[in-house]
């Protein structure tokens, strides 16, 4: 379990709840997507009508759940949970359409795995609010048709390329959350702070924030951490100080990378003179597997320009050797 991972464990699960903003002006960042939504919520609500069917994307922890929350208190109606993978039959979906009240926001993380027979059941849902039901089977089968009250859902998903184009057409507003800013992670660090009751100075807040890789799920666990070292050592005081002794023992590096992070710059420096090198030969030479190396490990490489996908293969950049104090080959 990396510290830094942008998944959720068990720990951040049973206290983010506890974390979450409930308002939009308690919602930090994300200015564009925010602005957005409230026009549309505003015009939706002075129509008396729900709100479009709305699809949000982006890395894991950025805040797709919360917005989620906070668009179903605007709207008035109940948030209703669910995962594209934790329905498996069309009577799972059924039966959380029929216990929908109106004005209600569903939910679904994960929309991108929902079975292609369940987006099947979606689409009259999402389109005209009613759900065609089968009932017995074989000659006898014949279909029947409900109403239900409308509603709206909000998709969630980290690869939107993965929906199907049917599915995708049928949401009306498509908002993809950014990476968060240093200055916006202090902000979340700060706020967080205040609601565990603890006491952190400036400067201690944006080390925290400079080292959890744009991501305010990794800004909150960093900050429980070492607001347990602050805790032992300190008389629960987070000053700066501590908290880079706090991050260099838990092998967070200023920009937020881990060991598992500099085995694989390290290596394709190392091994492969900065590449370029295909991802098959990477993951063997360090033990990996590709696809873990593609879908976790390279996203925030690519991101902050550490690491370039060419037709040849990966290459690591001058920013790499600049971190690590190497000096770049010359070519
Ligand atoms: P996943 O897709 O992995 O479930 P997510 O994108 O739904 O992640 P959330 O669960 O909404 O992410 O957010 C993770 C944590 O980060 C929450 O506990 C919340 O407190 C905090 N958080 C997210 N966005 C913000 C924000 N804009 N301002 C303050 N805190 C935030």
């Amino acid at each position: 379990e990396r510290i830094i991972s942008e998944e959720a464990n068990f720990e951040d699960l049973s206290l983010e709840q506890h974390l979450r903003p409930h308002s939009f002006n308690q919602y930090i960042g994300q200015d564009k997507v925010k602005e957005n939504l409230k026009i549309f919520i505003e015009a939706a609500k002075m129509r008396q009508e729900t709100l479009d069917h709305v699809l949000l994307y982006g890395p894991p922890g950025l805040g797709k759940t919360t917005l989620a929350a906070i668009i179903a208190a605007e709207m008035g109606g109940n948030l209703r949970t669910t995962s594209g993978p934790a329905i498996e039959r069309p009577g799972d979906l059924a039966a959380i359409l029929t216990a929908i009240e109106p004005g209600d926001v569903l939910f679904i993380d994960e929309v991108h795995r929902l079975p292609r027979s369940i987006e099947e059941v979606l689409y009259p849902a999402m389109e005209d609010f009613c759900l065609d039901i089968v009932i017995g089977k074989g000659p006898s089968a014949r279909s029947i048709r409900l109403d239900l009250p409308p509603f709206t859902l909000v998709g969630a998903t980290t690869r939107a390329g993965a929906l199907s184009a049917p599915l995708r057409d049928r949401f009306g507003v498509l908002s993809r959350l950014e990476y968060y800013t240093p200055e916006q992670l202090k902000e979340i660090v700060l706020r967080t702070a205040a609601i565990l009751d603890s006491e952190i100075d400036s400067r201690a807040a944006e080390e925290i924030a400079s080292r959890s890789r744009g991501t305010p799920r990794i800004a909150n666990r960093l900050l429980r951490r070492v607001r347990d070292f602050a805790q032992v050592k300190a008389d629960g005081i987070i000053s700066h100080s501590l908290t880079n002794e706090a991050l260099d023992l838990l092998q967070v590096d200023r920009l937020g990378l881990d060991h598992i992070d500099h085995k694989l710059l390290k290596g394709i420096i190392e091994k492969f003179k900065g590449g370029p090198v295909g991802l098959e030969t990477i993951a063997a030479s360090i033990g990996e597997e590709a696809g873990t190396i593609e879908d976790v490990y390279e996203p925030y490489l690519l991101q902050i320009g550490f690491l370039q996908r060419t037709p040849r293969g990966r290459i690591v950049t001058p920013l790499v050797y600049e971190h690590f104090h190497m000096e770049v080959p010359k070519k």
